[in-house]
């Protein structure tokens, strides 16, 4: 409780609507305002003669009012002539206040603004903006920007915000000039032109992103974010982690003789690139990536075994249960014959089995513990966690990506000396991360790819049916499931409504279960008890359910070997990444493996681009860059994704080149000027600095 006698802190002034909707846009320093650029501009640097003016443009006229008056007829309406010396021009306004036709009183001298109408009574303007002027008063010389704003900022008092951010806020170049690639604009003189242009500045010069004052942003703004993520992985490269070595003969090379196939070489090489990183005294930070179905569990599995063998603890964590129990079961198959003892926790697991299985945690009596983002919750307590591997880590949510660190970050294991130990993090993904965003909001990770298939793989073959052919499918289901195969069918979601999404899934599959009597038809979704969805999926993972009807809990991960077509309704309604994972869930073992695509008509374009891309492509690379072309990045970030664009200016799309130039110097300027590194990271991310490095 604070001191009665310390003098409380004076009472700030209360902030006004506008200063808070500033706020609420980010703009709270100087530099976020210089920084906060035009959607577009208006051109008040000319006036039009009244007698020059043409139907249909707009335009700047001044004059002075020569009659202002109301009209009750068709309807109540202030309207007001304007000279300006040769000839007058008519404004009208529907909706006005008795302070407006006050002030706009016979005489006064006025600045319009906006688009002319050929009117009954001649030329016209319908609601211009007006500025009342001084006979003589001067014109703006630069173009007018208008900004990106929110209903309770005005336009023109964020204008006033900006023009004092700009003119106060340190726009100091802060690149040496032997590093500033040649050509740069400098920084002051690019925001003076975007904020300010000058009226020849046409309206395609300043929207083509390719101008040098928009190279000049855009640079800044990938500088700052490579520069923060080498930031990141300079402070995890100073932290100590243990470091484990497999021995010969030990648990992992124990758990490959004991597995029914062997590794493919990708599998390998990946393997050995986490085994090396383990074997270091600095925490792994990790992303394996490999296309649905390509093995990455078992990679993990054997990471898993050079942790547990050293005697420490192993998490792996999936986002969802189905999932989740898919990885116990495999795990539970392979390591317990090997005398490993697997912990199973789940936000479903209550009670006195949770509590046990907590003190096995604890006490380090379980090596490896296998779960959902429960196992982050905050009363596990790990004896040792040497690594903590998160499967379909863009399926994270922001938050539980951020408990997570938190957690790991004071999940520190025992050290003889010295700061405590960080445990290692492998990440894996089946949604491989383009180029260009490995080199940017990726940077700081290291990144594994599984770029090939176990062998025996058919390549499943994409089929599109108009969503009027369901009978069609129908039979084709008839004729696998005869020949001893196993169906998905998978519901969308729509408009997010879970509820909608339910009697979707619901209604097919009664149609399913009328269609095709004595079949085993299951149900599947998100609203289900837990229990009931483990054994809804047992059933259909032992092959006794023959046909899968669910919602896209199963989009990640889940494999069942045997089932060999997949049905998507509405596949119009799916993400292209989704899509593909969807069509990942079949094709997993030797026979021939059919997805069926149905669709509603219309299509929209977007949707069209994405089913096309499906027919075309089986390469989850191929697929990833065209979803990013469609959509924009969102879909890779997931868990990094806040609410604010990560990149404001830059199009990773299209400034591969600009991201190259800024990683070079990134690292160029970190080395030899620290100083000027950490003042370009606060100038462009601020607040947000901390957030990016989660
Ligand atoms: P994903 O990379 O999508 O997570 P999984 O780890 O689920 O893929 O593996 C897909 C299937 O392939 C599993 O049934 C797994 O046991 C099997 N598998 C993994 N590696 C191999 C391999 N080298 N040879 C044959 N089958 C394999
Ligand atoms: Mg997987």
């Amino acid at each position: 409780m604070a001191d009665a006698a310390a003098p409380k802190t004076a009472a700030a002034p209360a902030k006004s609507a506008p200063q808070k909707a500033l706020e609420k846009l980010g703009l709270r320093r100087d530099i976020d305002l210089a920084l906060h650029l035009p959607l577009r501009y208006e051109d008040e640097t000319r006036l039009v003669p009244v007698a020059a003016l043409r139907d249909g443009a707009a335009a700047q006229v001044e004059g002075v009012v020569s009659e202002c008056r109301v009209l009750q007829r068709p309807r109540r309406q202030l309207v007001v002539t304007l000279h300006d010396g040769q000839a007058a021009l008519t404004l009208r306004f529907l909706h006005f206040y008795p302070s407006q036709q006050k002030a706009w009183a016979l005489g006064r001298r006025l600045r319009v603004r906006g688009e002319v109408r050929g009117g009954f009574l001649g030329l016209e303007m319908v609601h211009p903006a007006v500025r009342i002027v001084e006979p003589g008063e001067p014109l703006p010389t630069a173009l007018t920007p208008v900004y990106p704003t929110s209903a309770q900022l005005p336009q023109a008092y964020l204008r006033k915000a900006v023009a004092s951010g700009l003119a106060r806020a340190d726009l100091a170049e802060l690149l040496p000039p032997g590093l500033a690639p040649p050509g740069l604009m400098p920084l002051r003189e690019a925001l003076q032109f975007l904020h300010h242009p000058p009226p020849e500045a046409g309206s395609e010069t300043l929207e083509d992103r390719a101008h040098p004052a928009w190279q000049r942003l855009k640079f800044d703004e990938l500088l700052a974010q490579q520069l923060s993520q080498l930031q990141a992985r300079r402070a995890r490269e100073a932290q100590r982690a243990p470091s484990f070595a497999a021995p010969a003969g030990g648990l992992p090379e124990r758990l490959l003789a004991a597995l029914p196939f062997g590794l493919t070489a990708a599998q390998r090489r990946v393997g050995e690139e986490i085994a090396a990183d383990l074997a270091r005294a600095r925490p792994m930070q990790r992303l394996l990536q490999g296309d649905v179905g390509a093995g990455k569990t078992v990679v993990a599995a054997l990471a898993a075994a050079v942790v547990i063998e050293a005697g420490w603890q192993c998490a792996l964590m999936a986002p969802t249960e189905i999932l989740a129990e898919q990885h116990l079961r495999k795990l539970v198959g392979w390591l317990e014959p090997l005398g490993v003892r697997v912990a199973w926790l789940s936000g479903s697991r209550k009670g006195r089995t949770r509590r046990e299985m907590l003190e096995q945690v604890a006490s380090g009596a379980a090596a490896l513990v296998v779960g959902t983002h429960a196992v982050i919750q905050e009363q596990v307590v790990f004896a040792r966690l040497g690594l903590a591997v998160i499967d379909e880590q863009h399926r994270f949510g922001v938050q539980q990506r951020l408990a997570l660190r938190a957690k790991l970050a004071d999940a520190p294991g025992p050290a003889r000396d010295g700061p405590p130990l960080e445990p290692h993090t492998l990440m894996m993904s089946a949604t491989p991360i383009p180029r260009t965003l490995a080199m940017t909001l990726f940077a700081d990770l290291d990144i594994s790819t599984i770029d090939e298939l176990p062998p025996g793989r058919t390549p499943v073959v994409t089929k599109l049916f108009a969503d009027s052919r369901r009978d069609a499918v129908v039979a084709r289901i008839r004729d696998e499931v005869a020949q001893g195969r196993q169906v998905y069918w998978v519901c969308p979601l729509i408009d997010e409504s879970e509820t909608l999404d339910l009697q979707n899934a619901t209604a097919t599959h009664q149609q399913l279960c009328e269609a095709l009597p004595g079949v085993l038809v299951g149900l599947l979704h998100g609203r289900m008890p837990a229990a009931e969805k483990a054994a809804v999926m047992s059933l259909f993972a032992g092959g006794q359910m023959a046909v899968l009807v669910a919602t896209t809990v199963i989009e990640v991960g889940v494999d069942v070997p045997n089932a060999s077509l997949m049905v998507v309704e509405h596949a119009e309604r799916f993400g292209l990444s989704q899509l593909h994972q969807l069509r990942g869930r079949v094709g997993r073992g030797a026979q021939a493996s059919v997805c069926v695509l149905l669709y509603g008509s219309p299509l929209s374009d977007a949707a069209k681009a994405r089913l096309k891309a499906m027919l075309e492509t089986h390469d989850g690379f191929e697929i990833a860059r065209r979803d990013l072309e469609i959509r924009g990045p969102g879909e890779f970030l997931g868990a990094r994704q806040s609410g604010a664009p990560l990149l404001r200016f830059a199009d990773l799309t299209l400034d591969e080149a600009l991201v190259r130039q800024a990683r070079a110097v990134a690292g160029r300027l970190l080395a030899e000027h620290p100083q000027l590194a950490e003042r370009q990271v606060a100038r462009w991310l601020g607040a947000r600095a901390e957030y990016l490095k989660a």
